[in-house]
């Protein structure tokens, strides 16, 4: 697929880091990354130089791997450095949080340090609400607020296990760490669950395996300089480059 033959419509949605907009016949989606960084639910705001660029490339990156590994997603092509085609989905409007080590806001409300080893994964529901902050809700709460049924909730914790299984020797081979990251979910025409939304250093925490150096969005948030350079870093590991798609 190229721009040349990808209809494109109004924008549906804009959000802090990206824009959607409807294309094809309606049944797609053009999901266009922004350089636009917030944190603290939009308090903190500021750009990080050519994040837009690594997000669509790494997301894309991410969702072909978990494609072939079996796990359902909205992920249809790259069109170019900022561009990627994406099934139409309702997202589902809870934000499913994977953690294997302590750390962010896990911290601070059950008082571990970070860096604390879980020994099992631990699998969080938030209602994307950043007016609320994002509040905790339990499973039977994501139900009776209509969120989602509970073979939705059921599947959509199946999924997000699977794909921290799947991508933790994924990151692992290049000696990241993945401490904890954000998934979300929609709905497609027939009802079907995918993943969707983006996989990328903005909505994951990665540390070096070996220094242990934080290679994600908290370098923005806590102010610990070398943004971008993480960024690039993560790129340079994962990054596709035997692909010769764009
Ligand atoms: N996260 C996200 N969007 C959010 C909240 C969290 O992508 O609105 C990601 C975050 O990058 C981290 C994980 O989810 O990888 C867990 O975040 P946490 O609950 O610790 O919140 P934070 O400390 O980032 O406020």
């Amino acid at each position: 697929m190229t721009d040349k033959n990808l209809v494109l419509g109004g924008m549906l949605y804009e959000g802090k880091a990206k824009q959607v907009f409807t294309a094809g016949d309606g049944d797609l989606v053009l999901i266009h990354f922004k350089d636009d960084a917030t944190a603290f639910n939009g308090e903190k705001k500021g750009q990080i130089e050519n994040k837009g660029v690594i997000n669509n490339r790494l997301s894309a990156r991410f969702f072909r791997y978990l494609e072939t590994e079996g796990i359902p997603t909205h992920f249809v092509a790259l069109i170019n450095d900022r561009d990627m085609l994406c099934r139409r989905v309702e997202i589902i409007p809870l934000e499913v949080i994977v953690r294997n080590i302590v750390a962010g806001s896990l911290a601070k409300r059950t008082n571990q340090a970070e860096g604390t080893e879980l020994g099992e994964p631990l699998v969080e529901l938030t209602c994307k609400d950043d007016a609320r902050g994002d509040p905790l809700v339990t499973k039977e709460e994501a139900i009776a607020m209509g969120a989602a049924s509970t073979e939705e909730i059921d599947r959509i914790r199946t999924l997000a296990l699977q794909v921290n299984e799947k991508l933790l020797p994924f990151l692992l081979e290049k000696k990241l760490k993945l401490v904890d990251f954000k998934l979300e979910f929609g709905r497609d025409r027939d009802g079907n669950l995918l993943l969707a939304d983006e996989i990328s250093p903005d909505t994951c925490r990665f540390w070096d395996t070996e220094t242990g150096e934080k290679l994600d969005k908290d370098r923005f948030r806590r102010d610990l300089g070398g943004v971008k350079e993480a960024y690039i870093e993560v790129w340079n590991r994962i990054g596709d480059f035997r692909s010769s798609e764009t």
